[in-house]
């Protein structure tokens, strides 16, 4: 047989793969299956006939179901010595990637007498395009058949035959070399070139996990969209519990990424679009080879990685900090809605999957050890931990018990609804009349003088003027001591405060910050449970 095309394809220099030679025949005819990341992950099933590899590349890989039909496409044939070939074809070259010996042994016809007439059978079979044969791997026993499709010699398919050995079992799942017992992304442990390497590794992370059984839990649905996130509720205490996972509480804005094939849609949770604010995360998202939707928090982050929300409101201005996008949830991924998966489910699949990209990272949580971690949050000077239940499901729009912040220190978001005059030195207003919304109905929760730098009393005076109204917009017109101009309730701010009095006012409330990432009309006091594992 003619390995030509096998040594034109080739640089003997340059690949680690065998130049032909004389190697001594087996006694009995063997066959190999290699898996192969090159361009595209695939299987190489790999024939001994007639002195060379009679090879088939099958990308989805052979199956134990006999009704499942796999492509298989006849490609060159190799010389005997590639049955031993396991390695890194390095880039730039043909095929160019890991290759392991995914499986191998020997096989023959059903109907094989001797050696010779076996080797006549499998010869003609070939020839006819309806090649039966017997496998006795590690992996794959039993009969299979390789049947030509087309009228060309490129198009066949790989097929399990009916017997013991059949089952609908997920065979690829066993994922390891049968010499080495490295999986392909070990392979590549070795390879000094690191954008290859990454490369590669998120190639075959990509591919085993559209393999893996996880995936086929999820129902195949249309990618959704104007998605509004999962909110979380608060507990004052943090706690540990095996059933939880901790995640850092980054100060920043949540924000939903819709990736189709090159289009992006970024969002808040309000559905603002953060696309042309954000640009360089979008750029980002725009690399992905594959349908997802992400949640997570943009931030900016100092030297330290620590969030700083001012550098991030002012975003692109600020100049100073690192632009991250923090992405913790998977809701959709390549075909399959994911948001009915458990969340530890989801998370390894996003951790899999998610490409090393800049302004882009995995944001990791811990397990069990809710305490520990949120004082080391604490420590670290973030905002707190968000603890979440390692087995509920994604409910979108909701603010469920499953997830829960724990503030490192106490804050309170309010709808500005009107301000007092200011006295002595003091200019723009004095105190900031402050509500939440209760069952629709805006309600009064306190006064707060203190927190403003001189030019914050300017801008948010600015943002209140064209809201002014005449009427009070609560119900019952709370007392503040001095000449109040009530505002329409829209703007949004957060507050730090020491605790609530018995009338649901707040004790010491301090500005931080206008939220314009919020609508009043999520505004809700937040309901804390005394903490402890809910
Ligand atoms: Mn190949």
């Amino acid at each position: 047989m003619n390995l030509t095309e096998y040594t034109a394809k080739r640089k003997f220099e340059k690949t680690p793969e065998p130049q032909p030679g004389a190697v001594q025949e087996a006694p009995r005819l063997t066959f190999v299956i290699h898996k192969h990341a090159a361009r595209a992950l695939h299987y190489d099933l790999r024939l001994e006939l007639g002195g060379v590899l009679k090879s088939w590349a099958v990308p989805k890989g052979p199956t134990l179901d006999p009704v499942v039909k796999r492509l298989a496409v006849r490609v060159e044939d190799h010389p005997l010595e590639y049955r031993d070939f396991e390695g890194v074809i390095p880039e730039g070259n043909y095929g160019a990637g890991s290759v392991i010996i995914w499986d191998r042994g020997f096989y023959h016809h059903p109907l094989a007498g001797d050696e010779q007439d076996n080797e006549q059978r499998l010869v003609n079979g070939l020839r006819k395009g309806d090649l039966k044969f017997i496998l006795e791997g590690e992996k794959l026993r039993g009969e299979f058949a390789l049947v030509k499709t087309g009228k060309d010699d490129k198009s066949w398919l790989l097929l399990k035959k009916k017997d013991r050995f059949a089952t609908t079992g997920d065979i690829l799942a066993e994922n390891r070399s049968v010499i080495t017992h490295k999986t392909l992304e070990e392979e590549l442990e070795d390879v000094t070139q690191k954008s290859f390497r990454q490369k590669k590794v998120h190639q075959i992370r990509l591919h085993e996990t559209l393999e893996s059984d996880g995936l086929h839990d999820a129902p195949l649905a249309l990618m959704p969209h104007a998605i509004v996130p999962m909110l979380a509720a608060t507990v004052k205490v943090p706690f540990n519990d095996p059933e939880w996972l901790f995640e850092v509480k980054w100060d920043g804005y949540r924000a939903v990424a819709e990736i189709r094939e090159g289009r992006v849609s970024f969002y808040s949770r309000n559905g603002i679009s953060f696309e042309k604010k954000f640009s360089p995360v979008v750029d980002s998202l725009r690399k992905f080879d594959f349908e997802a939707v992400l949640d997570g928090e943009v931030v900016v982050v100092d030297d330290q990685g620590r969030p700083d929300f001012e550098q991030l409101q002012n975003y692109p201005k600020s100049g100073s900090g690192h632009l991250i996008y923090y992405v913790f949830d998977l809701l959709y991924f390549k075909g399959h809605d994911l948001t009915g998966l458990p969340l530890f489910r989801r998370k390894e699949l996003l951790k899999n999957i998610l490409p090393s990209l800049p302004k882009i990272r995995f944001s990791d949580h811990v397990k069990n050890e809710g305490v520990l971690f949120f004082h080391a949050a604490a420590q670290k000077g973030l905002e707190g931990i968000i603890a979440k239940q390692a087995l509920s499901i994604y409910e979108a729009g909701k603010r469920s018990g499953n997830w829960l912040k724990i503030k490192s220190r106490l804050t309170q978001d309010a709808v500005i609804s009107g301000f007092t005059e200011p006295k002595g030195g003091r200019r723009h207003f004095g105190t900031l009349v402050l509500g939440v919304f209760q069952e629709g109905e805006l309600v009064y929760i306190g006064l707060s003088g203190g927190g403003f730098g001189a030019q914050e009393l300017q801008q948010i005076r600015e943002k209140l003027n064209p809201l002014i109204q005449i009427k009070c917009p609560f119900d019952v017109v709370p007392e503040t001591g001095s000449p109040t101009t009530w505002v329409k309730p829209e703007l949004v701010c957060e507050v730090g405060l020491t605790g609530w009095t018995g009338e649901g006012v707040m004790r010491h409330p301090v500005f931080l910050r206008l939220r314009e990432d919020k609508s009043a009309g999520e505004v809700a006091r937040d309901t804390i449970s005394e903490g402890g594992s809910p």
